[in-house]
């Protein structure tokens, strides 16, 4: 009969550091033909399982030719040598070295699984081979709930599963007591007999003497090789029959999918969900800032480009003293001096720019416009709902702005009622429906207070009785409870107290319509708007103003979040690095068996890259729940506190998330993946 194994001249040199070599086999000469149980005995150290490691494909740095199946081990590249391991050889091991994660149907199935053989036929075929070793009840265990025996019979059915042509066992019943130690034996000598080459190594008399040779090996020799005359070929049919696989129609790409890889890693993240959910939480933390960077960011600017559509007038140009603080109320003087000069500049510039158009007092009208929800100025409305001459909290509401009406408000701003006008009245805002429920706010009789504290003036306005008018819509200051009322009738009041001050000029470039036409109206007030925006101290409408203060609230909060995501990003970066790299070190061993069941460097690395992918995807949902949970605290308080939440979530945040999340976690785990593709097998599996 044609030899299966032959070993020819094979020298094995182990480097142990720089200067000094170890011979561990020497010139080996031996062969095996299939059908033979052969058992390899010797000392501790003698070079047995360096022997097996070159015979099984593990090692392929040796001198000299091993001709395993008709190949040249020597002369295979790396591919074809895990080829070799996948399809011709099956390993045993002393320590069973089944994965721990997986069940015992999987632990059998993986080598299918590798070659991406279809779910239908790995079951079928694994479930056989466990009837054949005895454990066709154990499928769905996991390895820690079997016994050592059944774990050995496991990793028998493990081995056999390609239809290999050589077994190599290392000792494979040296964890084992006596009487289990028989049921491998013969579950072995059942395998040999039905036509494979067994070759084991093994310390005990009682084993090697029930096998059909045995060959010693002392110091990297062979020092004796004997056939046992009283072996007993047994006819092993069943095995046989069983081992070989179906025909059935090989699947195009024989290599580990995507998809199993995502299985087999899902199954490994599953048995350490504490770690992974921690790891998770942490990425999720940066993915989380990253969100709610994005939403704010965004948030400021849709609330800008709708203050920016509010109802203005294009041919009529605001200027407003531009305040350095928030407790700075700057006003334009009530003599009117600081307008004039204003007014001439502005004139210079039209002429010096070509435009032949003069402004004159007539086209100025003044305002006074404050904010009054923080400050020096407040303002309140009162309301006796129930007329009992008593006002509680219910019956007051705060005013955030208080506004004159500016000369561009006209029908077309109002959403209810009417223009209050300079013999009485005032506007509000939608906002102030919630205070008068049911009821219609328009012509109730309010009482009014403006409160103002700065140094040289503290007085308490009180405009008593006054009729609301009308409800005006302003897109951007609807949402606040804003008052309205004539410039001239609030300073009839006002005049009481001070001297009007004006905090805001209006321009008209339009006053009558035979003057200029709407277009050319609009030209000059574009040009005028360019102008005042070169000057310092002033600002255009009091929307822009906010607009400005948002802006530069936002680039604040803004630049802490960038930078606070981009801290967390690096961390989480560095923090899966070192998990997938812990999981690597901490895996070795389960790397060395894919190996010795012919996964490629590949394969390994597919695994642990989809385990990034999942580590990733996982830390962007965690991202998106924190975030979300975020979103919805941050908008409570900022309603409550300023009552508005400058914060919009797009749809596609979504998968900026997600991919942010999951190229950092692949990009991290690239380094711990092809640490584990390069391990050396040999090493890996010595690993305790
Ligand atoms: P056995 O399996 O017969 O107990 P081994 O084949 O494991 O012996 O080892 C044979 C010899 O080679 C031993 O002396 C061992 O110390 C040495 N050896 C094994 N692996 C290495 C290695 N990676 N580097 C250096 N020496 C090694
Ligand atoms: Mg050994």
């Amino acid at each position: 009969m044609e030899d299966m194994l032959k070993i020819i001249n094979v020298n094995k040199i182990y480097k142990i550091n720089k200067y000094e070599n170890f011979q561990a086999l020497h010139n080996i000469n031996v062969s095996f033909k299939s059908g033979e149980l052969v058992s390899i005995v010797g000392e501790s150290g003698s070079g047995k399982s360096t022997l097996m490691n070159l015979i099984g494909g593990l090692d392929s740095d040796f001198t000299g030719n091993i001709i395993a199946c008709d190949q040249d081990l020597s002369k295979l590249s790396d591919k074809e040598l895990d080829k070799y391991r996948k399809d011709k050889v099956g390993f045993v091991f002393q320590s069973f070295n089944l994965i721990s994660h997986l069940s015992i149907l999987d632990n059998v199935t993986l080598a299918l699984t590798l070659s991406n053989v279809s779910e239908k036929e790995k079951i079928e075929r694994a479930t056989n081979m466990l009837k054949l070793v005895g454990l066709e009840t154990q499928i769905k265990k996991k390895p820690t709930q079997l016994s050592g025996g059944q774990k050995q019979r496991v990793a028998i059915a493990r081995a056999l599963i390609n239809n290999p042509d050589i077994i190599i066992a290392d000792e494979p019943t040296g964890a084992l007591d006596t009487s289990t130690t028989m049921q491998i034996l013969k579950i072995l000598k059942e395998i040999a007999d039905s036509g494979k080459l067994v070759i084991m190594v093994t310390h005990s008399e009682k084993v090697a003497s029930i096998s059909s040779r045995v060959v010693e090996i002392s110091d990297g020799r062979i020092v004796s090789d004997k056939q046992n005359n009283k072996y007993k070929k047994e006819k092993a049919k069943i095995f046989r029959e069983n081992i070989e696989p179906k025909k059935t129609k090989k699947p195009i790409k024989q290599n580990l999918s995507y998809l199993s890889a995502i299985k087999l890693s899902l199954h490994n993240m599953l048995a350490s969900k504490t770690k992974n959910l921690l790891m998770a939480f942490g990425v999720a933390i940066g993915i989380g800032s990253l969100l709610l960077m994005l939403c704010f960011s965004s948030g400021i600017t849709d609330y800008i480009n709708n203050t920016m559509k509010s109802y203005s007038d294009p041919t009529i140009v605001t200027i407003s003293k531009q305040s350095k603080s928030i407790t700075d109320i700057p006003l334009f003087d009530a003599e009117g001096t600081e307008i004039t000069k204003l007014k001439d500049d502005i004139n210079k510039y039209l002429e010096e720019n070509g435009y032949n158009y003069e402004l004159t007092d007539e086209n100025l009208t003044p305002g006074f416009n404050i904010m009054t929800m923080l400050g020096p100025v407040s303002a309140y409305l009162e309301y006796d709902f129930n007329k009992d001459g008593e006002i509680t909290d219910d019956e007051k509401l705060n005013i955030y702005y208080l506004y004159t009406t500016p000369p561009y408000y006209s029908d077309r701003n109002l959403v209810e009622g009417e223009m209050s006008t300079s013999s009485g009245g005032v506007m509000l805002t939608p906002a102030v429906y919630s205070f008068f429920g049911e009821e219609t706010p328009i012509g109730k009789k309010i009482d009014f207070y403006v409160d103002i504290n700065l140094p040289d003036f503290d007085q308490e306005i009180p405009i008593n009785q006054v009729e609301i008018t009308g409800i005006v819509d302003t897109s951007v200051m609807s949402g606040f409870p804003v008052i309205y009322i004539d410039y001239d009738f609030f300073m009839s009041y006002y005049d009481d107290y001070s001297t009007p001050q004006p905090t805001t000029y209006y321009i008209q470039t339009m006053i009558d319509s035979n003057d200029l036409t709407e277009s050319e109206a609009k030209e000059i007030a574009s040009a005028i708007n360019r102008y005042i925006s070169t000057l310092d101290g002033y600002t255009g409408s009091i929307e822009e103003s906010l607009a400005n203060m948002f802006k530069s609230m936002a680039s604040t909060i803004g630049t802490s979040l960038v930078i606070l995501s981009i801290i967390s990003l690096v961390v989480s970066a560095i923090m899966i690095l070192v998990v997938m790299y812990m999981s690597v070190s901490e895996r070795t061993k389960e790397i060395g068996v894919l190996k010795s069941i012919g996964a490629r460097k590949k394969d390994i690395h597919r695994i642990f890259s989809s385990e990034s992918f999942l580590v990733g995807l996982l830390s962007g949902i965690c991202g998106l729940i924190v975030a979300g949970v975020l979103l919805v605290i941050i908008y409570i308080v900022l309603i409550h506190l300023v009552g508005i939440a400058p914060l919009s979530f797009k749809w596609y945040y979504v998968f900026i998330a997600l991919g942010v999340s999951v190229i950092i976690s692949i990009l991290s785990g690239l380094y711990p993946a092809s640490k584990a593709a390069r391990l050396d097998p040999v090493e890996s599996l010595r690993r305790e």
